[in-house]
């Protein structure tokens, strides 16, 4: 039988991959890259060979299928998980939001009511909403699908300043969309599924080395299941018999499929598909329906230690977060900065991007006031994550054909767009992959999620 030809080596297409080999399959994986992990991989700085990631990239406790990947492909060790959240609040000490010792959905308490960037309305406020993310559960957040998470603050008469400093951070970087455009329905999982429901999903997990070194053993898998890795190959056209997919046409010819994992964007997978295989499965009829949204990230390079912790949340400014990248070859200290949802940045050159950060930066620490980095590098996404806007879940496509009218049985999406109740991210990426290797192989689908502690369970979650 000829192999399944994932197409796309990005975190769905390594998942669908690493599944599919578990059950036994032959599996050839093609990308187009040199290097696997698409959006979420590290490149080549050109200007000193630095090994740069394309930007931080955020787990949490809460993303099981990707730890769970990350174990599949040895390198869970690698990653470091963080407890505390840090938040600037100069001139004063950083604050500190850490799960203490009451039980989930209590578990933030302690160290809420401490913080000192808000203030009591502002807390007050904040809390209500939290209790209504609790008491209306999961059930309840369905009704919210199709409005925006503005609205959702409306409902809860959020104050201002709760809005710019604590709600907007979090659902921006999160689901890279600002409030008033997000989705309720998938901010609120953010909350009810990240913050509340126990206290190890808010556990922050970051990658201790270069991201592309995480996807290095998918070679050797794959390999020793009797299948290949071809990178730098890319696919040009899925080959259709008018019944079934019989194989993916590439820049080095065809390659026979038994069944196809598309794990590619929309914009590509339209690309692939001529308009009889897309008039054959509804699947496939919205791809050009979507809506990207801006990630930037920038390195920054100092002579002087700069961060005094692991990372810091910059509330109501431009730069959302910075990550602190320890010591580079050359022993500069490496600040990452990251600006989501980066619409207003895109048309920036380097310098006045600079510029904008360095404000941020001695606005969030003073001590750094005057301090200019020794080198910078930008790296600008313009459509880093489709954007998960009220209403744009109708557009996300299933993994399977299965119960949709004239769908081609043997073609399999994947991808953090397609149908998985994630915003984009790499968990959100491995669902879709173990989705569609789940659809290949009828086998076992998703790992479970984390289990909501007793009392929150009890409370509504
Ligand atoms: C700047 C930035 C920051 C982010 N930060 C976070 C974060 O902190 N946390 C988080 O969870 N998520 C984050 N994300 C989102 C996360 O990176 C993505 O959701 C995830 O990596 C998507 O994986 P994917 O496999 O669906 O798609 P992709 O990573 O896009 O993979 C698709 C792959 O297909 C390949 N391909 C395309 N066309 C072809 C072809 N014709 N033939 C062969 N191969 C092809 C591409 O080269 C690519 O490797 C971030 C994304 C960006 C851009």
């Amino acid at each position: 039988m000829p192999p399944v030809v994932v197409v796309g080596g990005g975190l769905a297409g390594i998942a669908a991959a690493v599944r599919l080999i578990d059950a036994g399959r032959s599996v050839v994986l093609l990308e187009t890259r040199k290097k696997l992990g698409g959006r979420a991989t590290s490149f080549i700085d050109p200007r000193n060979a630095e090994v740069l990631d394309n930007c931080q990239h955020v787990l949490m406790g809460s993303c099981t299928n990707l730890i769970d990947l990350y174990e599949r492909l040895g390198v869970l060790a690698n990653i470091e998980w963080h407890r505390q959240i840090w938040w600037a609040n100069p001139p004063h000490e950083h604050d500190v939001m850490r799960p203490g010792r009451l039980p989930a959905p209590a578990h933030f308490t302690i160290s809420f009511l401490r913080l000192r960037f808000l203030e009591r309305d502002d807390k007050r406020s904040i809390a209500r909403a939290m209790w209504q993310l609790i008491r209306i559960g999961r059930e309840g957040r369905q009704a919210w699908r199709g409005k925006s998470f503005a609205a959702f603050l409306d409902h809860t008469q959020q104050t201002k300043r709760a809005r710019e400093l604590f709600w907007e951070p979090i659902v921006t970087s999160a689901c890279n969309v600002p409030c008033a455009r997000t989705d309720a329905f998938h901010a609120m999982y953010v909350f009810q599924g990240g913050f509340l429901q126990d206290s190890w999903s808010p556990v922050m997990g970051l990658s201790a080395v270069p991201l592309w070194s995480l996807y290095d053993s998918a070679h050797r898998i794959l390999k020793d299941a009797g299948g290949s890795l071809r990178t730098g190959v890319s696919a040009i056209a899925l080959a259709f018999d008018g019944r079934r997919i019989t194989g993916v046409v590439t820049n080095e010819g065809i390659v026979e499929a038994s069944a196809v994992v598309a794990a590619v964007p929309p914009d590509r997978l339209a690309k692939l598909c001529s308009q009889v295989v897309r008039s054959a499965d509804q699947r496939l009829a919205r791809l050009e329906e979507f809506e990207f949204s801006p990630i930037l990230g920038a390195h920054l390079f100092f002579a002087q230690p700069v961060l005094t912790t692991p990372h810091l949340v910059l509330p109501g400014r431009a730069t959302h977060w910075l990550f602190d990248k320890g010591r580079d070859a050359q022993g500069r200290f490496h600040v990452h900065a990251v600006v989501s949802a980066a619409d207003d940045w895109m048309a920036l050159d380097e310098s006045e991007i600079t510029a904008r950060l360095m404000r941020d930066i001695h606005w969030a620490l003073p001590h750094t006031a005057g301090l200019q980095p020794e080198a910078v590098r930008t790296v600008k996404e313009k459509r880093a994550t489709f954007a998960c806007l009220p209403g744009s879940d109708a557009l996300r496509p299933a993994a399977c054909a299965d119960g949709v009218r004239g769908g081609i049985n043997n073609l399999f999406l994947a991808g953090d767009w397609c149908a998985t109740d994630w915003p984009a991210t790499m968990e959100g990426a491995v669902r879709s992959g173990y989705l569609a290797a789940q659809g290949v192989i009828a086998g076992r689908g998703l790992i479970a999620d984390v289990p909501v502690a007793p009392l929150a369970r009890l409370l509504g979650l």
